[in-house]
């Protein structure tokens, strides 16, 4: 079985080693560092992404130190840091540049993200560890870049973290994992992006993001088109698949207390970590949770560590490692998390944060059975969804009402809206407003308002209603525009409205159907 502290990892690789030198981001100190690296020796550096701990790439000697300082795995490959494209076919990097090199290099580098592509004889198989591929990067980090060149080669440099632990984002964080182990450490100040590269491979038919990063899916796609993404990016693999990336199998990122992330909305979350919290302290262990400025008041545990606010997923990310790092120094036993899937580097934040937390997540999220549309009056805009919405198959059948937030007394539909409904094929039998009732909404409801004004008013109005369980239709599905009112309009404008409608309820057919 695989060590869990990294202290245990430390003492089953002795490595004999020298005094570390801190070195300053002065030009001085980088030509020494430089030097030491010109000389096969091994040191931390600074990167944009993490702190890397870099040797001579051509020369393996050099590069085996690599691995013996992390105690890592001779399968797992390590990345090649270039500092300006050109070096690839200078020094002969690889077999073939693809075109799809190029295209990347020309967006995103220097910068967090690194392609795989087939390597030449150039490289060691202590780099690429037996593949036939190598993995290369071209930093923006000007420290870094500055290291590279005076160094006159290219460096191989994994994360400058004992192997298992979460990576170092700062000088100080590489000390404390290397200190006596290599050569060097260069502070060049925290690691800006605080999550490692955006790993793709080329190699293949079809490109494939092997680790999700800073670089999306979405930003990957704008310029190769389709791009794959890789199984073990957010899964748990049976111990049986053979993965693409060596690296992703291995325990990953992990701080040395147990580790538990927490999914839901908020006040769920909130409520169970709460209760976990609660059940731990009986056993006398010390307790860590992970939580945002939002929800930091509400945990009562020994340890209560904000990631930031959860409107910045820059933020997040810059933090994820400093925090699980704090967990380590403040000798916590367990940990809690609450998940953090936020929209853009969210997928890069959850994929390390299950494999620091070995995966084990306790999903606290509702089933819903039921979905109420809501607009003003109960008898336009929220009658249509509910027409629109049984029109289309939903995997985990739910309950579809309309409710209006003004209703004086049941009213059919109005006349406009209906002939739209009607010469859609849609039946509006049975169709009367309907005033929307505080009772109407259980805990496995959602709630869909066509104006985020109506949104607030349901939340004002009924105090003991989940925040989280009531949407903005046009929001949930991530259309930038509401549902307009069509409301004294022509039949023309009844039916754009039934066709605006139509195309966000089919998106929402589709994320539910994903969610299921
Ligand atoms: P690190 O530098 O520690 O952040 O790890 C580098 C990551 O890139 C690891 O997950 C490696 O397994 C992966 N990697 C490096 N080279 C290759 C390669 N040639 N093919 C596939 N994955 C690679
Ligand atoms: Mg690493």
């Amino acid at each position: 079985t695989e060590p869990k502290s990294s202290k245990k990892v430390w003492k089953n690789n002795p490595v004999i080693i020298v005094k570390t030198l801190l070195l300053k981001n002065t030009e001085e100190d980088i030509k020494t560092a430089a030097e030491l690296l010109k000389n096969g020796g091994v040191e931390g550096i600074p990167t944009e992404t993490v702190y890397g701990l870099a040797a001579d790439a051509l020369n393996p000697e050099a590069v085996k130190k690599i691995f013996k300082a992390k105690g890592r795995p001779g399968d797992n490959p390590l990345i090649v840091h270039i500092c300006d494209f050109s070096d690839i076919e200078r020094l002969n990097l690889v077999t073939k540049i693809p075109d799809t090199a190029k295209k990347l290099a020309d967006a995103f580098w220097p910068g967090p993200l690194t392609m795989i592509m087939k390597k030449s004889d150039v490289i060691p198989n202590e780099v690429s560890a037996g593949l036939d591929t190598v993995a290369i990067r071209f930093p923006s980090h000007k420290t870094a870049q500055a290291i590279i060149r005076e160094s006159g080669t290219v460096l191989a440099a994994p994360s400058a973290n004992i192997s298992g632990s979460p990576s170092p984002t700062t000088a100080q964080h590489v000390m404390n994992d290397m200190d006596g182990k290599i050569d060097a450490v260069l502070d060049g100040g925290a690691s800006e992006v605080g999550l490692e590269s955006t790993v793709i491979t080329l190699a293949g038919d079809v490109p494939r993001v092997l680790r999700p990063g800073g670089i999306t899916v979405e930003m990957l796609e704008s310029v190769l088109g389709k791009v794959e993404v890789d199984d073990a990016v957010l899964h748990k693999l049976a111990d049986n698949v053979k993965v693409a990336s060596p690296g992703m199998k291995y325990k990953h990122y992990a701080p040395k207390a147990d580790m538990v992330i927490v999914d839901g909305t908020r006040k769920h979350v909130i409520a169970k970590i709460n209760e976990l919290v609660a059940s731990h302290r009986d056993d006398g262990k010390k307790i860590a949770v992970i939580a945002t400025e939002e929800t930091k008041q509400f945990y009562d545990a020994d340890v209560v560590l904000s990631m930031g606010s959860r409107a910045d997923e820059d933020s997040i990310a810059h933090e994820l490692y400093r925090i699980l790092r704090d967990c380590d120094e403040l000798d916590v036993d367990v940990i809690f998390s609450e998940s953090f899937s936020t929209p853009r580097i969210g997928q890069a934040i959850m994929n390390r944060m299950l494999k620091a937390a070995g995966h084990q997540v306790i999903d606290t999220h509702v089933k819903y059975d039921k979905i109420i549309f809501v607009a003003q009056t109960g008898t336009c805009r929220e009658q249509m969804a509910k027409g629109i919405m049984n029109d289309f198959v939903l995997k985990v059948p739910m309950e579809i009402e309309a409710r209006g937030l003004v209703v004086q007394f049941p009213e059919p539909v109005n006349q406009k809206a209906e002939a739209v409904l009607i010469s859609n094929g849609i039946s509006t039998e049975g169709m009367v407003s309907t005033q929307l009732e505080e009772s109407d909404i259980t805990e496995s409801t959602m709630v869909f308002t066509m104006e985020s004004s109506q949104r607030e008013r349901i939340i004002e109005s009924f105090a003991d209603i989940d925040p989280e369980q009531v949407f903005v239709l046009s929001q949930y599905v991530g259309d930038e525009l509401e549902i307009l009112d069509p409301y004294g309009g022509t039949l023309q404008s009844y039916g754009l409205c039934y066709e605006s409608l139509r195309a966000t309820l089919k998106k929402l057919v589709k994320r539910l159907n994903a969610n299921t």
